[in-house]
């Protein structure tokens, strides 16, 4: 519904809020190859797909990723509906997952439950490059086990997706381990007594965040909190024999199937449910300010939100920032929205015998577009170099007539004369089986 009171001036267009954009023709080829890419190594690994809401009740987010982390403090689309509950639009995929699991009884299936979504999150974000209001990222979560070769495997399966798509090379692990939580509880407090008497050297987060999570002040990006974190005492050294032997044979999986990390005491991730591993795929040059995907065990998230004890692992990554990779890489992906025919017609008998044509030419997967106005046969066959259609089809007062048609090479500019009934055929022939873009019903297009 339009708004009355809102005015706009003439010349002067909408434009989307800050932080969020369009997705137009030319990056959605690079949305549909990643996910392809995605739906296939998921497949190959026997993960299956989930979709949770847009929004969920505000204390799934709260409860999960943790009051005091910087999405709920800061990020978060929080709006109450029209009954005054409080909702919020998702920042993040692992709650709503595991609000499913149980609300669904997932864990009825048989353990360990494999999910993989492809979703847009929204996160009230300081809007720079590569950091957007509203993004896409595609994630896997293994729910049900805790064997670290599930970590390993895990780490693996992002790292072929990254592959596939050709950004591997760009990119560095990132591994550390964050304890159980009881490790974790001795490691804070000794966190808290280093930091006591040097809080005026901090930024005002991380003031804010030492009473709450202390290990958040080990990845603060501000120069002196980076400072006093190099010298802060390390998690590694505070670990209980769980997460320690947890960590070493993680390490071992990755070293046996031949995977590179980094160990990198400092690397907590923002969200308050890891539990053990936690791992980032840093940029080379950037570090992890461009950062194209993260994850980590949660152990603990399951129960936190209502269930039976459930150890799980997961791993999201920011399909944005994949793609301005590929592109800063020259990294083609296949367009499959180019037309094969265009299909030009004067006259209304013509326009009359087109129509079934056209139908007929898709039907045999061949990409037809007709120009079915009234412009002069000339203006048409100038569409059909600007839709850059390799093939023409001209039907004028002469061909229905002779029930003939003229295919037109756009290309070579030369043309033969065909019967009407042959048309599909021959271009069938010209335009080669290989490059069809063919429905089969019954065959799943997803
Ligand atoms: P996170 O779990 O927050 O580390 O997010 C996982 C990945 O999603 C990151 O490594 C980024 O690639 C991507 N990502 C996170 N936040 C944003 C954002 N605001 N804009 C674009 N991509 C993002």
């Amino acid at each position: 519904m339009p708004d009355d009171k809102v005015k706009i001036p003439k010349n002067q267009q909408f434009q989307t809020p800050k932080g969020v954009h369009d997705i137009l023709p030319e990056d959605h080829d690079y949305f549909t190859y990643i996910k392809k890419v995605v739906r296939h190594r998921a497949r190959q690994a026997g993960f299956r797909r989930i979709s949770t809401p847009m929004f969920e009740f505000t204390d799934v987010f709260k409860r999960s990723i943790g009051e005091a982390s910087d999405i709920v403090t800061k990020e978060m689309y929080t709006f109450p509906d029209q009954k005054g509950r409080s909702l919020t639009l998702k920042p993040e995929s692992t709650a709503g997952v595991v609000r499913s699991y149980l609300q669904n009884n997932l864990n009825q299936w048989p353990q360990p439950v494999l999910l993989y979504y492809i979703e847009p999150h929204f996160r009230y974000d300081r809007p720079q490059k590569g950091r957007y209001r509203q993004f896409w990222q595609f994630g896997f979560e293994i729910i049900g086990e805790t064997d670290p070769a599930l970590d390993a495997q895990l780490i693996q399966l992002a790292m072929k997706i990254y592959e596939d798509l050709g950004i591997n090379d760009f990119f560095s692990l990132q591994l550390n381990t964050i304890g159980t939580p009881e490790s974790r509880k001795k490691y804070m407090q000794v966190l808290q007594d280093y930091y006591a008497g040097k809080e005026r050297s901090l930024c005002e987060d991380c003031k804010y965040r030492l009473d709450k999570n202390p290990m958040r002040l080990l990845d603060c990006k501000a120069e002196d909190c980076q400072i006093l974190a190099s010298l802060a005492p390390k998690m590694t050294d505070y670990l209980d024999k769980e997460s320690v032997e947890h960590y070493a044979e993680l390490k071992g999986y990755l070293d046996e199937i031949g995977i590179e990390y980094t160990e990198n005491a400092k690397l907590v991730r923002g969200l308050d449910y890891y539990t053990k591993t936690v791992f980032e795929f840093w940029d080379k040059t950037e570090g992890a300010q461009n950062a194209i995907g993260g994850g980590g065990r949660y152990d603990g998230l399951v129960e936190l939100m209502g269930g039976q004890p459930t150890p799980a692992v997961g791993f999201a990554a920011g399909m944005e920032r994949i793609i301005a990779n590929m592109k800063r890489e020259k990294i083609r992906v296949p367009k499959k929205d180019e037309l094969h025919v265009f299909v030009a017609q004067l006259g209304i008998e013509a326009k009359k015998k087109c129509l079934p044509l056209i139908d007929e030419m898709r039907d045999a997967g061949l990409k037809t577009m007709g120009a079915l106005g009234k412009g002069a046969i000339n203006i048409q066959l100038k569409l059909a170099d600007k839709f850059k259609a390799p093939y023409a089809v001209l039907i004028g007062i002469t061909e229905v007539r002779e029930r003939t048609a003229i295919i037109r090479d756009m290309k070579r500019g030369v043309q033969e004369k065909v019967n009407f009934d042959q048309i599909t055929d021959r271009l069938l022939e010209l335009i080669g089986e290989e490059n069809l873009d063919k429905y089969h019903p019954g065959e799943l297009l997803y």
